[in-house]
C-alpha cells in the first residue's frame, strides 16, 4: 500500500508557502528530505554531539552509538553479512575514488577494467585517472549508441580483466543494468565486481549478496537522506586486503614516526572525523524507508514514468532518449526542433517546475547519441499524476510557442 499524498506530507520543503505549487522532478540529482531525517541531523547536535570512537565520556559514547547504529541499519538496507562491510564516506563519488585508488595499486600495466558508456562521471573519471597512472586499459560493454548490451559483455572480458564496474541504473536514462548477466559472465573468475548503486538505492531493494558484487557505492542524498554522506559496501575479505586510501586519525592500530599499522575495516577507510550528524540522518533515512511499502512505491513511480513517456511522446518537437521499460524513474529528451534544453528548463522554472538540463554528468553517452544536452525529469515517491500532467502540458506549451 502506498499513498503518494501521505508520503509527501512528511517532507517540510513542500509545505513552505513558496513551494506549495512546486513540481519537483529533479530527484535523480537529489531527493527532498523527510522531517525525521532533518530532525535527526539537528538532534545529533542538540543531544549527542561529541566525536565518535574516541573519548569514553557519556556524550562520546552516545555519538559512537549513533554512528554504529546507522552502520547496523546500512547493513540491513544492503543485506551485507557484517556491519564491518559498511564504510562511511562523503558519497558515491568518494566511494568510487577510494575504491579505484586502493584497488588499482596492485594492478599491472595492461590489466583491464570494464565499464559502460552510460556511467556517471563518478564511475568513469576515477578509473581513467588510475588507467593513466598505472597503464591500465579501459574497455566498454558494447551496445548501440553506448547503451550497454550486457548479453555481449563476454566480448570485453579477457584474461587481463581485473575489475568490472557498472552502474546499477543510468542516471541519464533511468535504465537498469542487467547485473545478473555481469555476475554470470565473471563468475568463477578473479574479477572484482563493482556496482555504482547511486540511482538504484532510492527505488529498488538492494541485496548485495544476491547481486554477487564485491563493492557497491551509494549516496544518502539520493534516497531521502542528508547530502555529504554515503557509503561503500565491500565484501569483508576484499576490504581486509585493500590498502587504505587516505591516512589520518582513527584509521590506525598504532603509529610510529616512520610507519603505521592500519586498523581493520571499516575504520581503515574512515580517517579523520566523519560527517557525524549526516550519518545520524542517514541512519534515520534507512528507518524511514524501511517503513515504506517499497514495492508499492515502485509501482507508483513506474506509472509516473509511463505517463511521462506517453505524454512527451505525443509532443512533436521532443525527441525522447529514454523508454519506460526497465526504467527506475527518468524521462530524458532533446529538442527535435529549434529550441534549447536550457531555455526549456528556465521556462519550466518560471512555472515552478524543476527539471535538469545538461549532460547529467554522462557526457560520453550524450556524445555517442550525437546530442549536446538534454532535459531530464526524474520522479520520486512524492510525485503525483497531477505533477506529470502539469509538466507535460508545460513542455507542450513551450514547444508550441517556439514554432
Ligand atoms: N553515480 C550515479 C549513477 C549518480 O547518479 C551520481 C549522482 O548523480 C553519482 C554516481 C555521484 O553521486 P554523488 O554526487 O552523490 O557523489
Amino acid at each position: 500500500m502506498f499513498d503518494a499524498t501521505v508520503f509527501k506530507e512528511q517532507f517540510p520543503l513542500f509545505k513552505q508557502p513558496e513551494n506549495r505549487a512546486l513540481v519537483y522532478l529533479d530527484n535523480a540529482a537529489t531527493t527532498q528530505k523527510p522531517a525525521v531525517v532533518i530532525d535527526a541531523v539537528a538532534d545529533f547536535y542538540r543531544t549527542s554531539n561529541a566525536n565518535a570512537h574516541r573519548s569514553s565520556h557519556r556524550l562520546a559514547r552516545a555519538a559512537t552509538a549513533v554512528i554504529e547504529g546507522a552502520r547496523a541499519r546500512a547493513r540491513n538496507f544492503l543485506g551485507t553479512s557484517s556491519a564491518r562491510e559498511i564504510v562511511f564516506c562523503r558519497g558515491a563519488t568518494e566511494a568510487l575514488n577510494l575504491l579505484a585508488s586502493s584497488l588499482c595499486q596492485s594492478l599491472q600495466a595492461g590489466d583491464e577494467i570494464v565499464l559502460t558508456a552510460v556511467e556517471h562521471h563518478a564511475n568513469l573519471v576515477p578509473w581513467q585517472m588510475m588507467a593513466a597512472r598505472y597503464g591500465l586499459v579501459l574497455r566498454f560493454v558494447p551496445g548501440a549508441l553506448g547503451i550497454p548490451d550486457f548479453s555481449c559483455i563476454d566480448e570485453v572480458i579477457s584474461d587481463r580483466t581485473r575489475v568490472v564496474s557498472v552502474t546499477g541504473a543510468s542516471n541519464a536514462l533511468g535504465l537498469r543494468s542487467d547485473l545478473a548477466a555481469v555476475r554470470n559472465a565473471i563468475s568463477g573468475k578473479e574479477i572484482v565486481f563493482v556496482v555504482d548503486g547511486a540511482q538504484l538505492a532510492a527505488h529498488d531493494d538492494i541485496d548485495v549478496q544476491a547481486l554477487g558484487c564485491d563493492f557497491l557505492a551509494c549516496s544518502a542524498h539520493k534516497f531521502y537522506g542528508p547530502s555529504g554522506i554515503g557509503l561503500l559496501y565491500g565484501k569483508l575479505e576484499r576490504l581486509e586486503t585493500l590498502p587504505p586510501w587516505q591516512g589520518g586519525g582513527e584509521m590506525i592500530r598504532s603509529a610510529g614516526l616512520y610507519d603505521a599499522d592500519y586498523a581493520g575495516p571499516p575504520h581503515r577507510f574512515e580517517p579523520g572525523t566523519s560527517s557525524l550528524a549526516a550519518i545520524a540522518g542517514l541512519g534515520v533515512a534507512f528507518t524511514f524507508l524501511a517503513q515504506v511499502d517499497r514495492q508499492a512505491m515502485r509501482e507508483h513511480e513506474q506509472k509516473l514514468v509511463e505517463q511521462m513517456h506517453k505524454g512527451l511522446g505525443q509532443i512533436e518537437g521532443v525527441r525522447l532518449l529514454t523508454v519506460p521499460q526497465n526504467n527506475l524513474g527518468i524521462a530524458t529528451f532533446t529538442p527535435a526542433g529549434d529550441w534549447s534544453a536550457a531555455d526549456l528548463c528556465l521556462w519550466l522554472d518560471q512555472r515552478d517546475i524543476a527539471v535538469r538540463a545538461g549532460h547529467h554528468c554522462a557526457q560520453p553517452l550524450h556524445t555517442l547519441a550525437s546530442v549536446q544536452t538534454s532535459v531530464r525529469a526524474s520522479v520520486a515517491g512524492y510525485n503525483s499524476a497531477q505533477d506529470i500532467e502539469r509538466f507535460v502540458a508545460a513542455v507542450a506549451e513551450f514547444v508550441a510557442e517556439q514554432e
